[in-house]
């Protein structure tokens, strides 16, 4: 059933690191905000145990109360923050729309896009249920927790080279799985990786499962998938670096895109190809893809958004 429609200046899509930004910066300026949650409200962050890389909490900090500390922020200068899925969006008038739910339909003069990315998971039941317990898809937010331990990561492909060998840093050791018997990172990666004595390679070898006390991983169990042959190497930690998806199958065919799906932003700014249409965090950015990062792209977003407006504005009086 179709519900009545609404006008915002700006409307912000995402709830992680980089739509609560641009959320608080938005609401400042006096843009008053509508945000929209997404599914997974606070985002990728909720689904991890402790931060202690995010400036300002000098004893580490919950990912879940981390992004409840965003929420707090948001909301306290006004941010109308509303739990709701963009089931579809028309970019091509002046005014920009966007359908909530199937449902309702509001119409924007800025939108500022901070859907995110998922990281990928080889889909093992062990996985999500150790996840944040020795199981991590991002070794830059949690490499630090295994110094000196064993790991091991799974992926051969640019982003698991990169990690592998910084994981290599802080581990004692890294296992590396790799399920064919080679690479598809750049050969300079793989160079990098071929030649760190602490990391062992896996050829032709997936996971089988995730093993743990019940409260932490101890091990994975990886089978040879040439010879079958079964072994269990004992890691404290467990990395997935399978890739990641942004999360932009709403904006196909009408925001521009590379070929692996992330927003393009013009240089040094979050403007997309739509006038008023701004995109800022891990939906745009497959290289550093961090929290501090993300929120420092949603101040960029809003603040481009504010003077967007204002220029709109001026060219009408
Ligand atoms: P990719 O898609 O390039 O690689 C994914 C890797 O994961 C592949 O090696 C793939 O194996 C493996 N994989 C996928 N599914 C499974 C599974 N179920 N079990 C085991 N292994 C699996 O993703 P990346 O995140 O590495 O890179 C994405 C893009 O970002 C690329 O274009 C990359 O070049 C770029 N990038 C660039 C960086 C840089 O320049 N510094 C750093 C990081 C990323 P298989 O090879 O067998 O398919």
């Amino acid at each position: 059933m179709s519900q009545e429609n609404e006008h915002v200046k700006c409307l912000i899509i995402g709830s992680g690191p980089a739509g609560y930004t641009a959320a608080i910066y938005a609401a400042r300026a006096d843009l008053r905000p509508v945000l929209y949650t997404g599914i997974v409200p606070g985002g990728q962050l909720t689904q991890t145990t402790d931060v202690e890389n995010f400036p300002g909490y000098p004893d580490g900090v919950q990912g879940q109360q981390m992004m409840e500390d965003f929420r707090k922020q948001a909301e306290r200068f006004g941010t109308d923050i509303r739990f709701g899925y963009i089931t579809s969006v028309d970019f091509s008038g002046d005014v920009h729309k966007v359908v909530v739910d199937g449902e309702k339909t509001v119409t924007a003069e800025t939108v500022i896009i901070a859907t995110g990315a998922t990281a990928k998971w080889l889909g093992l039941e062990s996985e999500q249920k150790y996840n944040g317990f020795g199981v991590s898809a991002c070794a830059v937010c949690d490499g630090f927790f295994f110094r000196k331990q064993d790991v091991a990561i799974v992926g051969a492909g640019d982003t698991a080279a990169e990690e592998a060998t910084y994981l290599a840093k802080l581990a004692n050791k890294v296992h590396m799985l790799v399920r064919r018997d080679d690479f598809r990172a750049s050969k300079a990666m793989q160079h990098r990786v071929l030649n760190t004595p602490n990391i062992e390679i896996h050829y032709s070898t997936e996971a089988k499962e995730i093993v743990g006390d019940g409260q932490n991983v101890t091990g994975v169990l990886v089978y040879n998938n040439q010879t079958l042959e079964e072994k269990l190497i004992p890691v404290t930690g467990f990395f997935v670096a399978i890739g990641h998806k942004p999360n932009t199958e709403l904006f196909q065919d009408i925001l521009d895109m590379d070929t692996n799906g992330y927003l393009i932003t013009k240089s040094g700014s979050t403007r997309t190809n739509i006038d008023g249409v701004f995109a800022c965090g891990d939906v745009q950015d497959h290289i550093y893809r961090q929290a501090v990062t993300a929120a420092g792209s949603g101040c960029m977003a809003a603040l481009e958004a504010e003077r967007y407006l204002a220029a709109k504005e001026h060219a009408i009086a």
